[in-house]
C-alpha cells in the first residue's frame, strides 16, 4: 500500500506539484525483479504508464518536489530542489519497509529555474542501466523500476526524445537538504529532518549519547564504503555535488558518470568539469569534502568540535574497505589482505600501460595461478609485471578452483561501458529495444560470461557523438 509518511513527518520542506502530462508516451524498459522485491504488483500496462505520463497518480499520495541546496563544483547554491522530479508515492511493503518511487522527468516545478522539467530518453537509458549495474556489481545504488519514452522532443544541445524515469529508494534525502536548512537558519526544520532521518533509517544512533553525531559516524562510514567500491569497480560518478549525495551513502544522480575502458586515473568524463575536480582519482578526497559540508550543516544543532572529530575516521574506513574489495578482486586468500602498497602498484601499472580495467581483472580470475606468469607478456614492461606478481603470490589463495570461483564471482565480465549504453541509445532512437533488454539482463548477472556485450567488446579510440555533460 501507499504511505504518507515523508509527506506527514516533515511538512513545509516541499511543495506540493502535478505532473505536466508527457505526451504520447510508451514502454521501454521495466524492472520485473525489482518489482517482485518489493512486492509491488504493478505490471507494464497502461494504468501504469498513465501514471508515469502524468496522468494519473498512485492512489494515497500527493506528488511533492522537495526543496535542498548545495554546493556545486565547490560553489554554494541555495536555488536547487526537484526541478524536474516529483516524489510521486511512498511504497509500503508488507514488512513495513518503505520506499520511494519517485518520477523524473515530471514536468516543471518551483525549482526548475531556467529547465524544462524534463528528462531525454538518453539520459534516462543511462540511468536505468546504469544503476542497476550498480546494484548487480553489490554496490549501494537507488534503483530503476520504469522507464518510458515520449513522442515530445526535448531541447538539449540537440533535439531528443523525452522520457520519465521511475527512481526507487528509501529516502531520497540528499546532504543537500540538511546543508539548505542549516543556512537558511531553519533549526526546527532542520532537526525535524534529522529526527526522521534517525527514526526511519539510522534507528541505532537514536539511543546514543549524541544522536546526531552518532547519525554523522555512520553516514561517514556508509560514504566511505559506497566511495570504495565506486574506485575498485572504475566507476566515475562524474558530477559529486552535495545535491547528488545520499544520506543513505547509495549511488545518487546517474548523469555523466561513466566506468573507466582503458585505465587511466584521472580520467574526466563530464565535458563541464574543466578542472577535473571529480576525477576518478578524486572521488575519495571529494567524498570526504562533501562530508565536511554535512558535518558543517549538522553542527548548527550539534557538537561542532564533535562532529569534526568523527571525520578523521573517513580515511582508514575507505581504505580498509577499498583493500578488502581490491584483495579479493586479485584473489587473496580469505581473510588476507593485500596492502596498499600492492594494490596501488597493479593499478599504476594499468594506468601506465593504458590497459583495459575489467579486462585485466577477468582475465586473472580464468587462470590458474602456475600462468600468471605468462600474462607479463601482455605488458610491455613485463619484468613490473613479474615483479607484482612475485610480492603478492604468498598471499594469493592457491587453491585454483576456490581461487577461481571466487574471483569469477567478483569481477565482471559484463560492465555498464559508455559504448555499450550509446549502442542501445542509438537504437532505442530508431524503437528498437532489443539491445536494452539485452544488456539490462547482462548487467542483472555481469558475473555470468556471455557472448553478447562481453567485456573485451573494447570501447572505439574514438566514440562518435558521446557528449556527457550534467543535467540532460
Ligand atoms: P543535477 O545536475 O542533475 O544534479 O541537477 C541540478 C539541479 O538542476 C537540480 O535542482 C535539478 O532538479 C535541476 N535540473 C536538472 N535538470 C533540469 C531540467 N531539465 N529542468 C529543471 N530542472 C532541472
Ligand atoms: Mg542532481
Ligand atoms: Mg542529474
Amino acid at each position: 500500500m501507499f504511505t504518507t509518511r515523508y509527506l506527514n513527518e516533515l511538512p513545509d520542506t516541499y511543495s506540493k506539484v502535478m505532473p505536466t502530462p508527457l505526451p504520447d508516451p510508451y514502454w521501454v524498459g521495466w524492472n520485473a525483479e525489482l518489482a517482485e522485491a518489493l512486492q509491488f504488483p504493478a505490471q507494464a500496462d497502461d494504468n501504469l504508464l498513465a501514471v508515469l505520463s502524468g496522468r494519473a497518480l498512485f492512489q494515497g499520495h500527493e506528488p511533492i518536489a522537495q526543496k535542498y541546496a548545495g554546493h556545486q563544483f565547490g560553489g554554494w547554491n541555495p536555488e536547487l530542489g526537484d526541478g524536474r522530479g516529483l516524489l510521486l508515492g511512498e511504497w509500503q511493503r508488507p514488512d513495513g519497509t518503505v520506499w520511494e518511487m519517485h518520477l523524473k522527468g515530471a514536468g516543471k516545478t518551483p525549482y526548475s529555474r531556467f529547465g524544462d522539467g524534463r528528462a531525454v530518453l538518453r539520459s534516462s537509458i543511462r540511468e536505468f542501466l546504469g544503476s542497476e549495474a550498480m546494484h548487480g556489481l553489490g554496490i549501494p545504488t537507488t534503483r530503476a523500476l520504469a522507464l518510458i519514452g515520449s513522442r515530445e522532443a526535448v531541447y538539449r544541445e540537440t533535439v531528443e526524445p523525452g522520457a520519465a524515469l521511475l527512481r526507487v529508494s528509501e529516502s531520497h534525502i540528499r546532504f543537500g537538504h540538511f546543508e539548505w536548512f542549516a543556512f537558511s537558519s531553519q533549526v526546527e526544520k532542520l532537526s525535524a529532518l534529522i529526527d526522521f532521518v534517525i527514526r526511519h533509517h539510522y534507528p541505532e544512533a537514536a539511543t546514543a549519547t549524541d544522536p546526531v553525531v552518532a547519525l554523522f559516524k555512520s553516514v561517514i562510514s556508509r560514504t566511505a564504503t559506497l566511495i570504495a567500491g565506486w574506485q575498485a569497480y572504475g566507476y566515475v560518478h562524474g558530477v559529486m555535488n552535495t545535491d547528488n549525495m545520499s544520506i543513505l551513502g547509495e549511488t545518487f544522480d546517474y548523469g555523466p558518470y561513466a566506468f573507466l575502458d582503458q585505465t587511466q586515473l584521472n580520467a574526466v568524463f563530464n565535458h563541464t568539469d574543466e578542472l577535473g575536480r571529480y576525477a576518478f582519482d578524486q572521488q575519495p578526497s571529494v567524498g570526504l569534502w562533501n562530508l565536511q559540508r554535512l558535518g558543517q550543516a549538522l553542527s548548527t544543532v550539534s557538537d561542532a568540535r564533535a562532529l569534526a572529530e568523527c571525520l578523521a575516521e573517513y580515511h582508514d574506513l575507505y581504505q580498509q574497505a577499498y583493500q578488502r574489495l581490491m584483495s579479493k578482486r586479485l584473489g587473496a586468500r580469505p581473510g588476507t589482505v593485500l596492502t596498499m602498497a600492492q594494490i596501488n602498484e597493479w593499478t599504476q601499472l594499468l594506468n601506465s600501460e593504458q590497459q583495459d580495467f575489467h579486462l585485466k581483472f577477468r582475465e586473472l580470475s580464468s587462470t590458474p595461478l602456475q600462468d600468471w606468469v605468462t600474462l607479463a607478456d601482455d605488458f610491455v614492461d613485463r619484468d613490473r609485471f613479474k615483479r607484482w606478481f612475485a610480492d603478492i603470490q604468498p598471499q594469493l589463495d592457491n587453491d585454483d578452483q576456490c581461487r577461481q570461483e571466487q574471483m569469477l564471482a567478483v569481477n565482471p565480465a559484463t560492465v555498464a561501458r559508455t559504448h555499450h549504453l550509446q549502442a542501445v541509445i542509438d537504437a532505442a532512437h530508431q524503437q528498437d529495444f532489443a539491445p536494452f533488454e539485452s544488456l539490462f539482463a547482462a548487467l542483472q548477472s555481469p558475473f555470468e560470461s556471455r557472448d553478447e556485450w562481453v567485456v573485451w567488446h573494447r570501447a572505439p579510440e574514438h566514440p562518435a557523438s558521446v557528449s556527457l555533460s550534467c543535467s540532460s
